[in-house]
C-alpha cells in the first residue's frame, strides 16, 4: 500500500532532483508537489496550509536531508501525518448495557442520513439487535416514507407520524416506543438542508437538548470536497458530535474532504459508506484513506 502511494510521488521528486537526491532547495520544491497534490484531493485550503506546516518542519529537519533517501522520507512523513491526523480508528457504537441506546444521524439533504440508518439497521441486526428507526425529519414526506420502506427491508420498527410537526415529540415517542417493546438501539434520522440555515440548527439544538442522544453522527458526502469543511464546521458548532460517517467513498473522490472534516471537528470517522446497499458501510481505517488521497 505504501509502495503505491509513493508512486505518483516519487517520480514527481526523481524529476525534481536529477540524479535522486533531494536538496533543501528542491524539498521545498517537493514539499509544493505534495501541498498540490492534497489540493488536488480536495482537501479545503486552510486545512492543507495548517497540514503542510507540520509536515514541513518534519521534512526540512537535518535528520531527513541527510538521509540516503530524502525523497521516500518526506512521502513517509506525508503518510504518517496522514494516518495520525485522520485516525484513531474508533468504530464502536458505544451501546448502553441498560435502556436503549439513541443514535442521531445529521447531516445536509442528501448526505446518505437515511440510507445509513438502514446500513446501521444492518450491522447491529449481525449482532442481533433489533434496532427501532424513527423519522424525525418531517420537512420531507418522502423521507418519511423512505425510512418506512428501509423499515420494511429490513424488518426493523418505524416510528413515524406524518402529520406531526414537531421533531422533539416524534422523536420522544419513538425513544418511549423503543422502552416499551424493548429494543436496545434507537436511531433518529433528522432533517437536513441543501445549504446549512439557522432554523435547521436551532431544529437539531432542541432535538439533541431534549431527546438526550447517546451518539451525535454527523453524515457527509464524501463527493463534496471544499463544501464539507463549512458545513461539518457549522454542524460541530452548534451540536456536540461523537463521530462521523463519510459516504459516497465508492465514487472517484480522493477523499480529501475526510481530512478537511477530522481536522474542523476532531471526532472519529466511524465508517465510510461505499454504496447504496445496506452491506456498503465499512469501519474507518486511516491507512487506506492516506493511500488513497496520495494517490
Ligand atoms: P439523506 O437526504 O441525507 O437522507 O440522503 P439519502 O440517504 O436519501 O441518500 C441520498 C442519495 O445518496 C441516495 O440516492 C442514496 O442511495 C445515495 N447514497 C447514500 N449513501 C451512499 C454511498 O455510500 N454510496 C453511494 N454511491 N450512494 C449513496
Amino acid at each position: 500500500m505504501f509502495d503505491s502511494l509513493s508512486d505518483g510521488l516519487q517520480s514527481a521528486f526523481k524529476s525534481l532532483s536529477g540524479k535522486g537526491k533531494l536538496t533543501e532547495g528542491n524539498m521545498r520544491d517537493g514539499l509544493k508537489i505534495v501541498e498540490q497534490s492534497l489540493l488536488e484531493a480536495d482537501v479545503s485550503y486552510s486545512v492543507v496550509k495548517d497540514f503542510m506546516g507540520h509536515v514541513s518542519e518534519k521534512a526540512l529537519g537535518k535528520r531527513v536531508l541527510l538521509s540516503l533517501r530524502p525523497q521516500e522520507e518526506l512521502v513517509r512523513i506525508v503518510y504518517d501525518e496522514l494516518v495520525e491526523t485522520l485516525g484513531p480508528v474508533d468504530s464502536a457504537l458505544n451501546l448502553k448495557a441498560d435502556g436503549p441506546t439513541i443514535i442521531m444521524l445529521c447531516g445536509l439533504q442528501g448526505s446518505g442520513k437515511t440510507t445509513t440508518c438502514g446500513k446501521l439497521t444492518k450491522l447491529l441486526q449481525e449482532q442481533n439487535i433489533t434496532p427501532l428507526l424513527v423519522a424525525a425529519d418531517l420537512q420531507r414526506p418522502a423521507a418519511i416514507e423512505q425510512l418506512k420502506v428501509i423499515g420494511s427491508q429490513l424488518g426493523v420498527p418505524v416510528h413515524a407520524e406524518t402529520d406531526h410537526k414537531d421533531p422533539v415529540k416524534v422523536c420522544q415517542a419513538g425513544v418511549e416506543m423503543a422502552r416499551r417493546d424493548g429494543n436496545r438501539v434507537v436511531i433518529l434520522d433528522t432533517a437536513g438542508r441543501l445549504a446549512i440555515d439557522a432554523e435547521l440548527m436551532a431544529e437539531l439544538k432542541k432535538i439533541d437538548r431534549k431527546v438526550g442522544p447517546d451518539q451525535v453522527y454527523l453524515v457527509v458526502d464524501g463527493m463534496t470536497g471544499q463544501d464539507a469543511v463549512n458545513s461539518a464546521g457549522a454542524f460541530n458548532d452548534a451540536l456536540e458530535l461523537d463521530g462521523v460517517v463519510m459516504t459516497k467513498l465508492d465514487g472517484d473522490a480522493r477523499g480529501g474532504a475526510l481530512l478537511s472534516v477530522k481536522q474542523v471537528t476532531g471526532v472519529p470517522i466511524k465508517f465510510m459508506g461505499t454504496g447504496e446497499h445496506f452491506d456498503a458501510l465499512e469501519p474507518f481505517r486511516p491507512e487506506g484513506m492516506a493511500s488513497r488521497i496520495l494517490q
